[in-house]
């Protein structure tokens, strides 16, 4: 725990890491196993659960193993369905829309 009471990792506390997510979220360059695979870090681009090439889209649309993360998503942000680019139009003054998709990534265990 650094002094300020935020935790940190890697010299970069909570705050900096979400704004880090959200950036990535938006320019769709989240490291998942396609992005990965492109850059030799991974020796398969798809999803291990689908067999569907792990994309941004792919992560936050439609993998089956996120199914409920993302029915909470949706109630949390009262809609019906989630397009990504409306998501990634969410102003970061909507903290509560910030935190539910925040939520959504870190619950992924991915990130
Ligand atoms: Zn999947």
């Amino acid at each position: 725990m650094a002094a300020s009471g935020r935790s940190r990792v890697g010299g970069c506390d909570v705050t900096c890491i979400r704004s880090i997510l959200l950036t990535r979220l938006r320019t769709r360059s989240l490291p998942t196993k396609a992005i990965l695979f492109k850059v030799g870090l991974e020796s398969s681009p798809l999803c291990r659960q689908c067999g569907i090439v792990d994309s941004n889209d792919h992560l936050l649309l439609s993998c089956t193993v996120f199914e409920q993360l993302r029915n909470n998503l949706r109630a949390s942000l009262g809609i019906g369905a989630l397009h990504y680019n409306w998501i990634c139009t969410i102003s970061t003054f909507n903290r509560r829309a910030c935190s539910a998709v925040l939520h959504f990534l870190q619950s992924t265990n991915l990130f």
